[in-house]
């Protein structure tokens, strides 16, 4: 499932690509699960808008709008488990399972594709969710998040009404960087601990994104191109392997219903 890093490097290959372009017209397939809000209201909404910006809240991809008659809009795309988005010329072939496209005056053509159907596409006048961004909080807001809460730290860092982005790969990874086991309770962590995880979560993420993600399952970018965070995972998906610092065996568990990854010797 694309995380953070993963939505924001596609929604910097959208900024770059589609800023500023006008839809001019849209299809829409006919599976209903991708649509949150009914397919005449999204095509109507889309069509004539100007792209003024496109950025990311936490998982989302958000399209701000703007219409002559109508004024200000957000499309708002969640790729779900294995959505892309992809800036395609109008002659390359149409991939399997797109659910949408959008025509640019420009030329080229916005698609979106979703084997899995998880994703959601949806307009919206006002987009407001709920959580705080981990590349935007200080310390000072971060620490208080966890303070209270009984549940399992792997289990807080994926709760997207505390953090923004944070998913299964990160959260291992950032708890193995931070030296603390996905089981401790949250509120057990010491300040010096809160502080490991603050700088881990921070440092994992900024890395994973200047790699342009990590490449598991199928994503890609706006050009279908992989991300290489994989390469400099520690933890995730290394069950039985060498921890990288120790040596000793990489474990998996389950916590909050997710495979998670930790070394026994380096994290406590
Ligand atoms: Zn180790």
């Amino acid at each position: 499932m694309p995380e953070l890093p993963e939505v924001e490097t596609v929604v910097r290959g959208l900024a770059q690509r589609v800023a500023g372009d006008v839809i001019q017209s849209v299809w829409l397939g006919e599976k209903p699960q991708t649509f949150k809000s009914p397919p005449p209201v999204i095509a109507a909404t889309l069509e004539g808008a100007r792209i003024r910006s496109v950025r990311r809240m936490g998982k989302h991809i958000v399209f701000d709008l703007e219409h002559n008659s109508r004024g200000a809009a957000h499309w708002i795309v969640h790729l779900g488990m294995t959505g892309r988005m992809l800036v395609s010329p109008p002659e390359a072939g149409l991939e399997k399972h797109t659910h949408a496209i959008a025509r640019l005056a420009s030329g080229r053509e916005l698609r979106f594709v979703d084997p899995r159907r998880f994703g959601r596409l949806s307009v919206v006048q006002d987009f407001t969710t709920v959580g705080v961004e981990p590349l935007e909080i200080s310390f000072e807001q971060f620490a208080p998040l966890f303070r209270k809460r009984n549940t399992p730290i792997k289990s807080a860092l994926l709760n997207q009404k505390l953090l923004r982005g944070v998913g299964n790969i990160y959260a291992d990874e950032s708890l193995f960087r931070a030296a603390i086991r996905p089981r401790r309770r949250a509120a057990s962590l010491s300040r010096t601990e809160l502080r490991r995880l603050y700088n881990a979560v921070r440092q994992v993420l900024r890395k994973a994104i200047a790699a342009g993600g990590s490449s598991i399952s199928d994503y890609v970018d706006v050009e279908g191109a992989p991300g290489s965070f994989h390469f400099q995972h520690h933890v995730y998906g290394r069950a039985g392997e060498p921890c990288l610092r120790c040596r000793a065996l990489i474990k998996r568990i389950v916590v909050a219903g997710r495979g998670t990854h930790y070394c026994p010797k380096c994290q406590k």
